[in-house]
């Protein structure tokens, strides 16, 4: 079954799997692409193991040359959900250590699976900032993207007294 909205109460005692088939919008998750996958819910008194395999398809823009680039990812994690209610009650006993656990948070006896995969999404998003570690950018000069192939442009090698001699002319123009 599609996911969006489970009552915990109507998960079976033996369990549940759920197919996600979620769109991402940047609005939401900070990159656009779709989830696809199964969570797996396991009733446990009131709280609920969600054991999650999806594949995240998702593009971003190479920071370099500018060009989208397949930055997909895997999400494999077990999430443990608690209702919100014990949540306050165990922060008030300070029994509460997430770090060895991913803990979502649910309300009214409802799990938004879609907004827990979200989550997991923002959580999980890779760093790579770049279509590749040797991406080589674009040429300043005319914007070609050199991963297709060098530019026409022709290499103006530095010459510092060249410089002078052209700052001194823009100077002197000036002042006359
Ligand atoms: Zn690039
Ligand atoms: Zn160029």
């Amino acid at each position: 079954m599609k996911a969006a909205v489970i009552r915990v109460k109507d998960i079976p005692a033996e369990g549940q799997d759920s197919a996600v088939d979620i769109p991402l919008t940047k609005g939401r998750t900070s990159m656009e692409g779709r989830l696809r996958g199964t969570v797996n819910l396991v009733v446990m008194a009131e709280e609920v193991v969600a054991t999650v395999h999806a594949t995240v398809e998702a593009a971003s823009t190479c920071s370099r040359c500018l060009e989208e680039f397949e930055n997909g990812f895997e999400i494999d994690t077990v999430l443990v959900c608690v209702p919100m209610t014990e949540l306050e009650a165990e922060v008030e006993g300070k029994q509460l250590s997430g770090d060895e656990l991913d803990l979502y948070f649910y309300e009214d006896g409802l799990l938004d699976i879609t907004r827990m995969m979200e989550e997991q999404v923002i959580l999980n998003i890779p760093m790579q900032t770049m279509c590749s570690s040797g991406c080589r950018g674009l040429c300043p000069s005319c914007g070609t993207n050199l991963n297709i192939g060098p530019c026409t442009c022709v290499k103006q090698p530095e010459d510092e007294r060249f410089h002078v001699l052209r700052d001194f002319r823009v100077n002197k123009s000036k002042g006359a």
